[in-house]
Order: structure tokens, then C-alpha cells, then sequence
């Protein structure tokens, strides 16, 4: 390796690539060894050199101990991308069944709001009708005390002459019976009305 000698501030670049490449030896080597410690340029020239050769080292040496690394960092990439593809299948997994959660509930609140026009709202129809059967029912009952009231009066009528307590007693359910009549004439024909 003969390049040209660059004469600068007394430096020789030739020595500087012959130092690198480990040409230099005895009396040559010392001098520029010494002439190193005191040469700035020279200095850093051997050192941007050494560090240009280390990195064409790096990039061009597909044999030793880079091809580990090298590989490995690869494979502990694409395991780490596989994993956060694995976790971010978990993530949507997760939303996933949130959603449904969420659906399902919506769907429940509508099977709801359905079930009370379907199922709520034909039962309190149905105990609408059998509230006014059962109404019915208890004006019959009260149109059997009624009558039943009738015949107690009848009954204590023929008994007037038995006491005077008794009569009393009598005359106060006749008047409780007249004061009711209205009422019950009433009732009788709201009872029609439904019918
Ligand atoms: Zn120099």
C-alpha cells in the first residue's frame, strides 16, 4: 500500500494507514507513536480511520461474534411483535366481550320493554276484568245484605212489640238501610254501565 505523502505540518498520512494496518515497526513505529502524542491532527486521524474500519468490521463481517447478535436480535424482535399481535388479539378479545355484554344487556332491557306489552300490559287487563267481576260479585254480595237487611226489618217489624230496645235498634237499621239505599241504587247502575 504506497499512497501519495501529504506533507502537512510535518504529518504523513501514509503513516497513519500504515500504523493502522500494523506495517510500521521498530524506530518507524516509536516516531510516529511519539509524534501521535503531540500532533492533533495526526492523532484524530488515526482515530476517525480506526472507527471508519470498525464499522466497515461491523458491517461487512457475516462470520464471528455479530452473527449471534444479529439473528438474535431479530428473533427476539419478531417474538416481541408476535407477542403485542398476541396482546392486542387479547385487547379485542376483551372489547369483544364487553361489547356482547353491553348488547346483551340492551337486548335484555328491549326483551323487558317487549315483555311488558306483551306480558305485563295483557295482565293488568286481565286483573282489570277480574277486578270489576270480582266488583260485581261484591255487589251481588251487597244486594244479598241488602236483602238480607229486608228481611231482618220485616222480621224485627213483626218483633216490634218485643222491646223497646229492640225497636230502637230496629228503626236505626231501617234508617242506616234508607240512608244506604242511594248509594247502592247507584252502584247497581255503574254495575249496568259496565255491563
Ligand atoms: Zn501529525
Amino acid at each position: 500500500m504506497k499512497a501519495p505523502t501529504i506533507e502537512q505540518q510535518g504529518c504523513q498520512l501514509e503513516d497513519v494507514a500504515a500504523y493502522l494496518d500494523g506495517e510500521l515497526e521498530g524506530v518507524a513505529l516509536d516516531t510516529f507513536e511519539a509524534h501521535l502524542k503531540t500532533c492533533l491532527n495526526c492523532d484524530t486521524e488515526v482515530r476517525v480511520q480506526r472507527q471508519l474500519l470498525c464499522t466497515l468490521d461491523f458491517a461487512f463481517n457475516k462470520s464471528g461474534p455479530f452473527d449471534v447478535p444479529h439473528d438474535f436480535t431479530r428473533v427476539v424482535t419478531a417474538h416481541a411483535e408476535s407477542d403485542l399481535r398476541g396482546m392486542r388479539k387479547k385487547g379485542e378479545r376483551r372489547r369483544a366481550i364487553q361489547l356482547c355484554a353491553i348488547l346483551a344487556l340492551i337486548s335484555f332491557a328491549l326483551l323487558g320493554a317487549a315483555s311488558r306489552t306483551l306480558v305485563f300490559d295483557p295482565v293488568r287487563s286481565f286483573l282489570r276484568v277480574t277486578g270489576s267481576l270480582l266488583g260485581l260479585l261484591w255487589q251481588a254480595l251487597y244486594d244479598a245484605g241488602t236483602g238480607i237487611a229486608v228481611i231482618i226489618r220485616v222480621v224485627g217489624r213483626a218483633a216490634v212489640f218485643g222491646s223497646h230496645g229492640r225497636a230502637l235498634f230496629l228503626v236505626l237499621a231501617f234508617i242506616i238501610s234508607i240512608s244506604l239505599l242511594p248509594l247502592l241504587i247507584a252502584k247497581y247502575h255503574r254495575a249496568q254501565i259496565i255491563e
